[in-house]
């Protein structure tokens, strides 16, 4: 499904690499953890599979279901399905969370040339999707993200995926200011949305969160590159050792 070959991604404005080499491939089904210190370039590779501006590649390729990746314009790629949920979630005051994610859901269906959900088909399904996820119809109605707590507000984005049903999760975990209540309502998102037909990059650096979801796979990503990768076992470890056991050989 996604298919990153030895990424090199600088800064526009700047000579310096962030990313230095990065390979990965995720196949539907599988849930992979990408761990890593601090300043290790995680954030930056989400921006660049979501098309963030600001960001050059200057080797390698990313590949979505046999199409490159990087010559989509961000909308496109929303629309084929990939789904990035981001570190600092934006407010948008007057605007009811239910009428969020319609807009959003419709204008992607009709970049992919179908039919826009009517109003009551809508309210079916995001009423069905909220119920699973335990989002109250009360947060439905409040504005986007107005005076959410960090936990509502990372309800109402794995709420936005359950209701998208992407084919490609990336959740980008913020560094700082997730309490228990907010991983758990991340991790529990997650489980709910795993499918067979679905891959999911939890990129994250607190091994906590990986209580809650038990990748497939674990990456430690340091200095913009992947030095080690294994099992679930691999987060018990660098829970156990730190970072620096990993990341001395990335200088
Ligand atoms: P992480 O998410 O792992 O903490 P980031 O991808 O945010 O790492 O950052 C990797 C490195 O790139 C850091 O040294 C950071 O300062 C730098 N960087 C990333 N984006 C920018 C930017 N827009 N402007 C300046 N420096 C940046
Ligand atoms: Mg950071
Ligand atoms: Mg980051």
């Amino acid at each position: 499904m996604l298919n990153i070959d030895n990424l090199h991604v600088k800064l526009e404005d700047e000579d310096r690499e962030i990313i230095r080499g990065l390979s990965l491939k995720v196949n539907p089904g599988e849930v992979h953890a990408i761990m890593g210190p601090n300043g290790s370039g995680k954030s930056t590779l989400s921006y660049v599979l979501s098309g963030r501006e600001g960001y050059e590649v200057t080797e390698g390729s990313v590949t979505y279901k046999g199409e490159d990746l990087l010559e989509m314009p961000p909308e496109e790629r929303a629309a084929k399905g990939v789904f990035l949920a981001f570190q600092y979630p934006i407010e948008i005051p007057g605007v009811a969370t239910m009428q969020f994610l319609k807009v959003a859901l419709n204008s992607q269906r009709k970049a992919r040339g179908e039919k826009e959900l009517s109003t009551p088909d809508f309210m079916r399904l995001v009423k069905d999707r909220a119920a699973k996820l335990n989002v109250s119809q009360d947060m439905l109605k409040r504005p986007v993200n107005v005076g959410f707590s960090g936990g509502e507000k990372k309800r109402a984005e794995i709420l936005q995926m359950a209701v998208l049903e992407p084919s490609l999760c990336i959740l980008d975990e913020t560094d700082s200011g997730l309490d228990i209540d907010a991983l758990r309502v991340v991790a529990e998102g997650v489980n709910a949305l795993r499918s067979p037909d679905r891959g999911m990059i939890v990129i994250t650096h607190y091994q906590r969160l990986l209580d809650y979801i038990v990748p497939d796979f674990v990456h430690v990503l340091s200095k913009g590159r992947i030095v080690k990768s294994g099992d679930k076992s691999l987060a018990l470890e660098l829970e156990e050792k730190g970072y620096a056991e990993f990341t001395q050989d990335a200088a």
